[in-house]
C-alpha cells in the first residue's frame, strides 16, 4: 500500500530531557498544531527534527523508540547545524526575506552550506525510508531543496511541497544570492501548494523570470515533466476547537485555569468590560509594537472607553536565542509598561500581558473569554489563530479584527480588515468592533464558521493529497506515450522493411534548439550528417516542413537532397526541384501592419519583426517574459480589426506571433504532397502547435511524435531536440545502405 511520509523541520512533538529521562510534549506553531490531527488519523509517518540535540548513539536510539509510538522518525541535527541551518539560513535569511523584512536579512555562505547539508540529510532519510511509489509531503521554507534531491534519486515517489509562509514578489525574491537553487529545489515536486493565489503567482513569476520555464495556467513546464501549482488555504481542526469550547464553557469557574480565573476576577468589578485578545508568537512579522501603539491611540482618541476595555496580550516565546527577538521582547514590554502606566487605574489595567506558551485547554479558555480578537501581523502566511478564535465562538458572538496582510484575510471576508501599519485605521476598527450589534456579530461569525468547518484541516490535507495523485496520473499519461526503447526497435524494423517511406520533420525546437534570435539557429554539422543519411536511404524521402521563411531555408538546405516546405506550407521545393508558391497573394496587406508591429517593437525591448512572403512575425523570445506575453495579447487585440475581411489569420507560436495569409498550413501542405502517392512508412515530428495541423492530416497509420510536454494529438512524445536527433540516428544506423 502507498504510504504518506510527512516531512517538516520539526516533528509534531518535541523531545525533552528532564532528570535524565526523555519525554515528549506537543510542538507549538501553526504547522504542527494543524497537521498533527491529520497525521494521527492516517497511516502516515512524520519525519523531522525532534527538537533536541543529543551526542550519543544510545540516546538517539532511545529517542527513536520513543518517537516510533507517535509514528515519527527523527532526523538528528547537531548544535552547529541548528545554528547555521535553522537559526541561520531558515530564520535569518529566508524568513525575513519572504516576509519583506529586507533590513533584517543576513546573507552568509556558512548558513547556505549548512542549509544544503541539512536538506541532503533530510532527503537521505526520506530516500532510505520510502517504499516504492510512496507519497512524500514536504513542508515549508526550511526544506526547499529536498524535493529536487529526492526526485533526482527516486523518481518513483510522489512529491508534494507546501509553503506555509508568503512567497514574496519577484522584486524581493530576486535579492537572494541562491535564488535559482531555491527555485530548482522546490520544482523537484510534482505539486506545490500555497495558502493564497498571490503567493502562487509570485512563485510562478519568479520561476518564469529566473529560470525561463514556460507556464500554462497553473502548470510549469519543465523539460521532462510538468509541475502543478495550486492554492490550498490551510485550515484548523474545527470540530476539536469547537468541542473544547463547549466543554470549557460547561465547567464551573473553579475548575478553569489560573489565567482564566485571573481574568474572571478582573472582570468581576466591571462585568461589562470588554476583552480584546491578541495572540502571536513573539515575532517581528506579527506587528506587535504597531498594534500596541494603535491600542494606545485608541485609548487616547476614544477616551470614554478607558476602564471599559482591556487588551489581553499573549506572546509566545519564539527563537529566543536570536538577538532581534530579544530586543523586540524588551520593546514590547516597555510599551506595555508605558501604556499601563499612562492609563491604568487601581481597578483597571489596559493591558494584561502574558509571555508564555499555553496548553490547548487554556488557549481555548482565552478564546472563549474574549469579545474581540485583534490580530494585526505585518505579514503572515496564513494566521491560524484567527480561524481558531472564530471556531470557539459557540454562541456566534465575537468580532475579528484582522490584518489584510495575512493569508487568512482572503478567506475571512466578514472580519474587520485593517492595514496593520495604519494606526488610525486599527484604532477605529477597535471602536467599530466594540459597537457592532449582536445580530451583525452573529451573522459574520456564522458565515466564517461555516467556511472554516467545511474546509477544515482534514479537507485541506486530503485535497492536497488528491491533487497530488491527479498530477501523477497526468504525468503517467504522458509517460505512457513517451517513445520507448521498444518503440524505437519497432520503428527501425518498420522503416527498414518499408518499400516507400517519408519523414516530415519540423525545424526549430524539433531538430534544433531555440535561440534568442531566429537567425542564430543555423544547422550544425551533426544535423546535416543526420539528415543526409536519411535522405540517402533508398526509397526514403525527407521533407523539412517549417514556419521558416523560404530564403533562409533555401540558404541552409537549398542544395540538399530534401524536399522543403517553408512558411507553414506557403512555399514548397521538391527535392532537386524549384520553389513553388502554393497560394499567390498580394503583399499590400503588410503595409498597414508593419507600423503597428513596429510600435510593439519600440515598446517591448528585445522583440523584433521578421518579414516573410506570406506573413509578418513578431518575435518576443528575448523580451521580458511577462511583458512579452502581455504585449502578445494586446497585439492580438489591436490587429484583430485590421485583419478582418483580409484573408489573414493570427498564429501564436512559441514566443512568436505570426500574422499570415489564411488557408495555408502544414497540414494541407503535407496532405497535398501525399496526394496520389503511396507510402507504407510515414513519420512526422514537431514541437509547436502549428505541427498539430500536420499530425491531424496524416493517415492513421503514421507515426506522429510530439517534442516536449505540451498536450498533443500526436501518438508519441519525446523530451527534446536531442532525443529527436538520437531517434533519427538509430533509425538509419543499420539501414544505411537501404
Ligand atoms: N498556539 C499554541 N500555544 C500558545 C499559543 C498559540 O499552541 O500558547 C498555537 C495556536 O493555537 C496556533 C499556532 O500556535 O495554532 C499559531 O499559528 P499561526 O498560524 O497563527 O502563526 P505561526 O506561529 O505559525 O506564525
Amino acid at each position: 500500500m502507498r504510504r504518506l511520509l510527512i516531512v517538516s523541520n520539526r516533528l509534531p512533538v518535541k523531545v525533552q530531557k528532564s532528570k535524565n529521562q526523555f519525554g515528549i510534549t506537543p510542538s507549538a506553531g501553526g504547522l504542527a498544531t494543524g497537521l498533527k490531527s491529520y497525521h494521527k488519523s492516517h497511516d502516515s509517518v512524520w519525519i523531522g527534527w525532534p527538537g533536541i540535540s543529543v551526542g550519543s548513539a544510545k540516546d538517539e536510539n532511545t529517542i527513536k523508540v520513543l518517537l516510533e509510538k507517535e509514528h515519527c522518525l527523527p532526523v538528528f541535527l547537531d548544535n552547529k547545524m541548528i545554528e547555521n541551518y535553522y537559526h541561520g539560513f531558515s530564520n535569518a535569511t529566508i524568513w525575513p526575506l519572504f516576509h519583506y523584512f529586507t533590513e533584517y536579512i543576513i546573507f552568509r555562505a556558512t548558513y547556505w552550506r549548512a542549509y544544503k547539508e541539512v536538506n541532503l540529510l533530510f532527503a537521505d532519510r526520506i530516500i532510505k525510508h520510502a517504499d516504492k511509489n510512496d507519497t512524500v509531503w514536504i513542508h515549508d521554507y526550511q526544506l526547499m531543496l529536498v524535493p529536487d534531491i529526492i526526485k533526482e534519486k527516486r523518481p518513483d515517489l510522489r512529491v508534494g511541497f507546501f509553503l506555509h509562509i508568503p512567497f514574496p514578489s519577484f522584486e524581493v525574491f530576486r535579492i537572494l544570492p541562491w535564488r535559482e537553487e531555491i527555485l530548482k529545489g522546490v520544482l523537484g515536486s510534482d505539486l506545490i501548494g500555497f495558502h493564497t493565489y498571490d503567493y502562487a503567482r509570485h512563485f510562478i513569476s519568479s520561476t518564469k523570470r529566473l529560470l525561463g520555464f514556460d507556464v500554462n495556467f497553473n502548470q510549469i513546464r519543465l523539460e521532462k515533466r510538468h509541475v502543478y501549482i495550486d492554492v490550498f488555504p490551510m485550515s484548523i481542526d474545527y470540530e476539536k476547537f469547537q468541542r473544547k469550547a463547549y466543554e470549557i464553557q460547561s465547567k464551573p469557574i473553579q475548575e478553569r485555569s489560573k489565567e482564566h480565573r485571573d481574568i474572571d476576577r478582573f472582570l468581576l468589578g466591571s462585568p461589562n468590560r470588554k476583552l480584546i485578545l491578541s495572540i502571536d508568537r513573539l515575532d517581528y512579522t506579527k506587528g506587535l509594537t504597531v498594534r500596541l501603539r494603535a491600542f494606545r491611540h485608541f485609548l487616547r482618541k476614544y477616551s470614554g472607553y478607558r476602564e471599559q476595555v482591556s487588551l489581553i496580550l499573549l506572546t509566545v516565546p519564539s527563537r529566543v536565542e536570536v538577538e532581534q527577538y530579544q530586543s523586540l521582547k524588551s520593546e514590547i514590554e516597555e510599551l506595555v509598561g508605558s501604556i499601563n502606566g499612562e492609563f491604568g487605574t487601581l481597578n483597571w489595567n489596559p493591558i494584561i500581558y502574558f509571555y508564555r506558551s499555553l496548553p490547548f485547554a487554556n488557549l481555548i479558555e482565552l478564546y472563549c473569554s474574549a469579545d474581540i480578537a485583534l490580530l494585526t501581523p505585518l505579514r503572515d502566511g496564513m494566521n491560524l489563530v484567527a480561524k481558531e478564535f472564530i471556531a470557539t465562538k459557540t454562541n456566534h458572538k465575537g468580532v475579528l479584527i484582522l490584518s489584510d496582510m495575512t493569508g487568512a484575510s482572503k478567506e475571512l471576508g466578514e472580519a474587520i480588515a485593517v492595514n496593520p501599519y495604519n494606526i488610525e485605521n486599527v484604532s477605529d476598527a477597535i471602536y467599530e468592533a466594540l459597537n457592532m450589534s449582536d445580530e451583525e456579530q452573529q451573522r459574520s461569525v456564522s458565515i466564517m464558521q461555516e467556511r472554516i468547518k467545511r474546509y477544515d484541516i482534514y479537507k485541506w490535507a486530503s485535497e492536497f493529497i488528491e491533487a497530488l495523485d491527479k498530477t501523477k496520473e497526468k504525468q503517467a499519461e504522458y509517460q505512457a506515450r513517451i517513445v520507448s526503447e521498444d518503440l524505437i526497435k519497432t520503428l527501425k524494423i518498420e522503416f527498414a522493411k518499408a518499400q516507400s517511406k517519408i519523414l516530415f520533420l519540423d525545424y526549430d525546437g524539433t531538430l534544433q534548439k531555440f535561440y534568442d534570435h531566429p537567425k542564430a539557429a543555423i544547422p550544425d554539422k551533426e544535423l546535416y550528417e543526420i539528415l543526409d543519411i536519411i535522405a540517402s536511404v533508398q526509397k526514403a524521402e525527407l521533407v523539412l516542413i517549417s514556419g521558416r521563411d523560404k530564403d533562409t531555408f533555401n540558404e541552409w538546405f537549398g542544395d540538399q537532397n530534401y524536399t522543403l516546405i517553408a512558411e507553414h506550407g506557403a512555399w514548397i521545393k521538391p527535392r532537386n526541384g524549384r520553389w513553388k508558391e502554393r497560394k499567390s497573394v498580394h503583399g499590400e496587406w503588410k503595409k498597414n501592419l508593419i507600423p503597428v508591429l513596429e510600435s510593439y517593437v519600440d515598446r517591448t525591448p528585445g522583440s523584433l519583426i521578421e518579414e516573410k512572403t506570406h506573413s509578418l512575425v513578431w518575435h518576443y523570445r528575448k523580451a521580458d517574459i511577462e511583458l512579452g506575453a502581455l504585449r502578445a495579447l494586446e497585439l492580438q487585440d489591436d490587429i484583430s480589426n485590421i485583419i478582418l475581411n483580409q484573408d489573414l489569420e493570427i498564429l501564436e507560436g512559441n514566443k512568436v506571433m505570426e500574422i499570415k495569409v489564411t488557408g495555408i498550413n502544414k497540414g494541407n501542405a503535407a496532405f497535398e504532397y501525399l496526394q496520389n502517392r503511396n507510402f507504407d512508412f510515414i513519420m512526422a515530428i514537431g514541437d509547436d502547435w502549428t505541427d498539430e495541423y500536420l499530425f491531424q492530416e496524416l493517415p492513421k497509420s503514421a507515426y506522429t511524435i510530439k517534442v516536449g510536454t505540451d498536450k498533443s494529438i500526436a501518438k508519441y512524445y519525446v523530451d527534446n531536440y536531442r532525443d529527436v536527433r538520437e531517434l533519427l540516428k538509430t533509425l538509419t544506423k543499420k539501414t544505411n545502405n537501404g
